[in-house]
Parts: structure tokens; sequence; C-alpha cells
């Protein structure tokens, strides 16, 4: 299976530089040129990773970065920084980043960093999930809050987990209809509906929300 990438950089010959190299070494690249345009992509599909540029024209990558986070998104990033702008590079790891190229950067160096960073967020999985004040435990047996656990059944943990994994992103009504189903819940029209409904009340003041996407399904991220 390729590996698809995310690259978010507004200097063209940069992007088509990795856009050519990359390709060549079989990666499937995107290309975003601003940090609005890179947020749009990240909302169709989550790539395997992102390659970040932290000078942005319309924001600060760092910004997006430690947005994505907050929303719980753990894609693995490679920020690309200019090499005088040392702040830069210690704001991104700050941010999120799971490791910084400076530039110019030579892509076979690039590829190594690549496939480390995978392999070592391939190791670290799964992962804790945090969004806002809540948390799911790596073993995703137990939902944390700011006091301790909070009570779900385990159909509930299964909606919310489904949830907090795709964080940031819509979920539709049909994927939350198979997740019951798997769990041979009697799926009725309004099922999934009483189980948002259940789920909202318990997860209320963590800072965490669940949006209705009419028509489509269900969104959580964390409150603002
Ligand atoms: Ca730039």
């Amino acid at each position: 299976m390729s590996i698809r990438l995310l690259a978010v950089e507004d200097d063209p010959h940069i992007a088509r530089l990795l856009e050519r190299e990359l390709g060549r070494l079989g990666y499937v690249l995107r290309r975003a040129d601003t940090a609005a345009a890179a947020a749009r992509e990240l909302q169709r599909e989550t790539p395997h990773l992102l390659l970040l540029d932290l000078g942005l024209p319309d924001r600060d990558g760092s910004d997006l970065l430690r947005e994505l986070r907050a929303a719980g998104n753990r894609v693995p990033v490679i920020c690309l920084t200019a090499r005088d702008r040392p702040v830069e590079r210690v704001g991104g790891l700050r941010a999120g980043a799971d490791d910084y190229l400076i530039k110019p950067f030579d892509v076979a160096e690039l590829d190594a960093r690549i496939q480390a960073v995978l392999r070592r967020s391939d190791r670290d999985a799964p992962q804790e999930v945090v969004v806002g004040a809540l948390r799911l435990a790596a073993d995703e047996a137990q939902l944390l809050g700011p006091d301790g656990a909070i009570a779900l059944t385990p159909r509930e943990l299964h909606v919310l987990r489904r949830l907090m994994r795709n964080a940031g992103r819509v979920v539709t009504k049909a994927q939350l209809t198979e997740t019951l189903a798997a769990l041979n819940e009697d799926i009725g029209d309004k099922t999934v509906e009483v189980y948002v409904h259940r789920i909202r009340n318990k997860i209320h003041g963590h800072g965490v929300e669940i949006v209705t996407v009419r028509g489509f399904g269900y969104l959580l991220r964390a409150a603002v």
C-alpha cells in the first residue's frame, strides 16, 4: 500500500521538488499551499504523514499543528523550517511535531526521516487519545475526565471511541450504526441519536462537544 503524504508548503519550487522526488520514491503526495487549504484537506482524508512548512502565508504552521493536536489528531508530522529560524523549530516540536528538517534539505534524508517517524508511530500505537479534558486510555477500556473515570456502558464507550479516534472529522450515522450493530445492538431509526444524547450528557462540561452535522453524522471536537 502506498504511503499518503500531505505536503503543506507555499514555496512552489519546494512543493514541486517534493512532489517529483517523493513521487519517484513511491509516495502519494497531495499538496496544500496555505494552512486553510491544509485544514480542508485534513477534513477530507487523513494522510499517513504530514510535511508541514512552518512559514505559511495565512498562518503559522505551528498554530495549525497545535490546533490539530488539541482536536485529538495524532497524524505524524515532520516540520520543514528555514535554517535561520531556530525559534521556529522549537515551536514546531512544542506544538506536537514528531521531527523537523531544515531547508534546504536532501530528499534522501527526508525519506529516511519519514520512514523513521512512521516506524515510531506504528510502534507507539495504540496511543492514548486526548480531546479537551477527556482521555481515552490506550487500551480503550476506560474514559477519564479531570476527576477520574467517567462511567459509560460498553456500547456508549464503543460509540465515543469511534468519535474520539476521528476527532475533528465527521463520523457518519451509518458508521456509528455499524459500530453498534457489531455489538448485536438492535438498531432502530433513533438508536444512534439515543446513544449520542446519552454520551453528550455524560461528557458535558469536559471541554468537548459532539456537533450534529444534519443529514450526515456527528463530529466530536474540543469545545471552543
Ligand atoms: Ca514558507
